[in-house]
């Protein structure tokens, strides 16, 4: 009996493993046209100053229209892509993209790309970047490169020297979704980073006291390091009011801005962004 019930449960475990694999494989065989059918778009999101009010950097974040599935998040498609290397001409095609928009913002105003270590694998990532900024007219320095710390743990040593090499042509590193992996101090200084990014998981557990010494601690460290500190995922009064008074004052979150499209951008650049407790 047990061994009649194994192998029926072993069957629908399979079942379901072959749907997803046929809708991986359909996702894949979609993605592959995605570019040419002009069905990938940029959404761009704020990340505001709270001094000023202002935007001083949008982070481009892709989107696909599916004909038919509709809007589908880069969480189900950026692995696929990944995995089937097609990351690398998507990655191209962001960038590329991002640099154009960006040329026409004020020249204080940087844009934020997500590379994933697939891309930072090839050995023409820092010359396909040198090529993408001078084609999009775009200053260096306007352009942050963000990473997660996935691509620090493999080729360690590959990574820093490529990073160096951007660094020396003027572009800024991020260090994306710090806190959330198997992130190491010992990163902060063995690597030529600008900005971190603290990782929303931290924000939606600031009540918890350990974890609000971890992120003072954290925020210390940036400062004594000089990096520049993002604290991503901000959506309540709240949380804004507890990481302001431990020194932040730049932040990314639902409460200023979701990701929008780039034609809602000129109107974020011009209207200063106002929460209630940093009201003039
Ligand atoms: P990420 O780079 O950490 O981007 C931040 C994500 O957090 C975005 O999700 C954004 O919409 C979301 N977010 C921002 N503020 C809030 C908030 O207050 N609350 C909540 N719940 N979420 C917030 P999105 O756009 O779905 O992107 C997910 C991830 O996909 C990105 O995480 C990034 O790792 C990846 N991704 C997006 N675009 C690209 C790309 O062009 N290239 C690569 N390689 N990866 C990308
Ligand atoms: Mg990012
Ligand atoms: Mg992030
Ligand atoms: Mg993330």
């Amino acid at each position: 009996r047990s061994k009649a019930l194994g192998r029926s449960c072993f069957r629908q475990f399979d079942a379901s493993m072959q749907a997803e694999a046929m809708l991986k494989r359909q996702i894949e065989h979609d993605l592959r046209a995605a570019i040419a059918n002009d069905e990938l778009e940029l959404f761009y999101q704020p990340i505001v100053d709270v001094r000023s009010h202002r935007v001083n950097t949008f982070e481009a974040l892709l989107r696909w229209r599916h004909p038919t599935r509709g809007l589908v998040s880069p969480e189900v498609f950026i692995p696929i892509a990944e995995e089937t290397g097609l990351i690398v001409e998507i990655g191209e095609w962001v960038l590329a993209s991002a640099c154009r928009d960006a040329a026409a913002w004020p020249a204080d105003i940087r844009v934020a790309v997500n590379f994933s270590p697939v891309q930072f694998r090839r050995r023409d990532v820092v010359a396909m970047i040198e090529r993408a900024l001078p084609a999009a007219g775009l200053a260096p320095d306007r352009l942050e490169v963000e990473v997660t710390e996935a691509i620090l743990i493999r080729d360690a040593e590959a990574t820093r020297i490529v990073f160096e090499r951007l660094r020396r042509s003027g572009v800024r590193l991020s260090l994306d979704d710090f806190g959330s992996g198997y992130s190491s101090l010992s990163y902060l200084n063995t690597f030529p980073f600008d900005k971190i990014k603290i990782d929303r998981a931290f924000v939606i557990d600031l009540s918890n006291p350990k974890s609000l010494a971890v992120i003072t601690a954290v925020i210390n460290l940036a400062e004594r390091l000089n990096l520049s500190l993002v604290v991503e995922g901000v959506e309540t009064e709240k949380q804004l009011e507890i990481l302001s008074s431990l020194g932040v004052t730049n932040f990314q979150g639902f409460l200023f801005s979701p990701p929008r499209p780039l034609a809602e951008i000129d109107q974020m650049i011009r209207e200063p962004f106002h929460s209630h407790l940093h009201e003039a």
